[in-house]
């Protein structure tokens, strides 16, 4: 039988506000255990919760660009369980009324086509503090609680069971986390926790209505991980079916080392967790004119951006697709664009040079030695014939090094382009000169020994030759 896929993804975003959800305590990471705590994140008896602004406001800029609608509002819940990282007994969550319903992305499937993927909801919560085990020979076989992360703001964004294959949930994640990223509510880090996603993965047989039952995915904490840990559970449930099995609804963790997903415990429902409205908090209340305020300060965002490299720039897509991908990146290009103008050539270099310069030195490229003011010098020189394309890939290099312009370093290097035609003539002659048995060949039909010739020329100027001209003299004097 064949069988369909379908898949739900549930990402955690942790949002960086400078202080907790619910109190004035630092969210700085790696700190000492337990020194960014106050009663309220202990949840000693008697403190009370206060709500911080920033936390809404990045809820409310997550929501706008992912087209939810930003409800007037909305109510925080408590849901009950007991865990040791947990002091309350319960998480500060949203249930009934979270702050963002309804939106979509769209997703790129390749080859032109895109398919819009539902956004049931999203909601702010606390997170919980981190459990250490055993690490050290006193503390081996016992657990320590560092509370440093509990209350820590996450935004839980869930989507609709739309994606149908690993691949569109890879689509969709990749999408979602470049967006968190350009908007600057959360730093995307997936090894560190910062960008967390569970995958809510089912199968029924091709054309059923009905969904098979789901087995929840925990613990993934990359996107080779994510399609991995799906596409071993799709085998996975399918074998159970094909040999008289039943998939049961439960909580798989993720294990990186075999690849494969094991049983944690039976997935609970939302009413084992008693949710209620938090009696500590008034409902939150979010004014037209703050979503207004809010939307007026969305970044472009990457759609957009790649559509107008597309459009007015006249990038290729996969330019647009690349340069777009990375908020500071695509800065970058724009502020090249703006001082050298030709987009084509300043998408080849950022794409070329640039990021192949930052890799190699592990450089972000905010701090790239070559600035978009000096690498339009550069291109400068290269649009008005001073040096060729190649000597400025040398010229490219000097400058990361010494951060030096390109006109001081072909001053002083002496790299100007030969463009007097007396001068290259004169190479020109010596090489026909010096290969008589290749002229010959030439001369009978063997065109393709230009490049031989124009090689030869361009290493007797070392390179300074202008290849145009040398090529344009070279067949005129074959030729004559
Ligand atoms: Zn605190």
């Amino acid at each position: 039988m064949n069988y369909e896929t379908v898949i739900g993804l549930e990402v955690h975003a942790q949002l960086t506000t400078r202080t907790k959800i619910f109190c004035g305590c630092s969210t700085e990471f790696g700190r000492t255990p337990n020194s960014q705590t106050c009663p309220v994140c202990l949840g000693l008896p008697g403190a009370l919760p206060v709500l911080n602004r920033k936390a809404v406001e990045f809820a409310i800029r997550t929501g706008l660009a992912t087209n939810c609608r930003i409800a007037p509002r909305s109510i925080f819940a408590r849901k009950n369980y007991f865990y040791p990282d947990l002091p309350k007994g319960y998480q500060i969550s949203q249930y009934e009324l979270p702050v963002c319903e309804h939106g979509w992305l769209d997703i790129d499937l390749g080859d032109g086509q895109s398919k819009r993927i539902g956004i049931t909801r999203a909601h702010m919560e606390e997170d919980a503090g981190k459990l250490i085990h055993g690490e050290t020979p006193e503390t081996a076989g016992s657990s320590l609680v560092d509370l440093n992360r509990a209350c820590t703001p996450l935004l839980e964004i869930v989507s609709e069971p739309d994606m149908r294959s690993a691949d569109e949930a890879i689509a969709y994640l990749k999408k979602l986390h470049q967006i968190v990223v350009y908007l600057g509510v959360c730093d995307g880090n997936l090894e560190e926790g910062s960008f967390r996603c569970d995958a809510n993965v089912s199968v029924r047989p091709f054309g059923q209505k009905e969904f098979g039952t789901r087995a929840e995915l925990k613990n993934i904490n990359s996107f080779r991980f994510i399609r991995q840990a799906i596409e071993y559970e799709v085998e996975r449930q399918i074998d159970l079916i094909e040999s008289g099995g039943k998939v049961i609804q439960e909580t798989r963790l993720f294990d990186s080392g075999t690849g494969m997903t094991r049983s944690m415990r039976g997935k609970e429902e939302a009413h084992d967790y008693r949710y209620f409205p938090d009696p500590d908090l008034v409902p939150l209340v979010i004014s037209p004119a703050w979503i207004e305020e809010v939307r007026a300060t969305l970044p472009e965002l990457p759609d957009a951006k790649r559509h107008r490299f597309v459009e007015e720039l006249g990038l290729p897509a996969y330019d647009a697709e690349v340069l777009a991908a990375d908020r500071n990146l695509a800065d970058y290009f724009d502020a090249c664009v703006t001082l050298a103008k030709d987009a084509k050539s300043c998408a080849n270099w950022v794409m070329g040079e640039v990021l192949r310069k930052l890799k190699e030195t592990d450089t972000e490229v905010v701090a790239a030695p070559v600035t978009p003011e000096l690498l339009s010098g550069l291109l400068a020189r290269i649009a008005d014939n001073t040096i060729s394309g190649k000597i400025a890939k040398t010229v490219f290099e000097q400058m990361w090094l010494s951060g030096e312009t390109a006109d001081q370093i072909i001053q002083a290097q002496g790299l100007k382009q030969v463009t007097d035609t007396g001068a290259i003539e004169g190479l020109v002659d010596q090489v026909i000169a010096a290969h008589p048995e290749q002229v010959a060949e030439y001369l009978s039909g063997k065109d393709k020994l230009i490049g031989f010739f124009v090689g030869k020329v361009m290493q007797a100027s070392q390179g300074k030759a202008n290849p145009g001209m040398v090529n344009q003299l070279l067949k005129k004097k074959l030729q004559g």
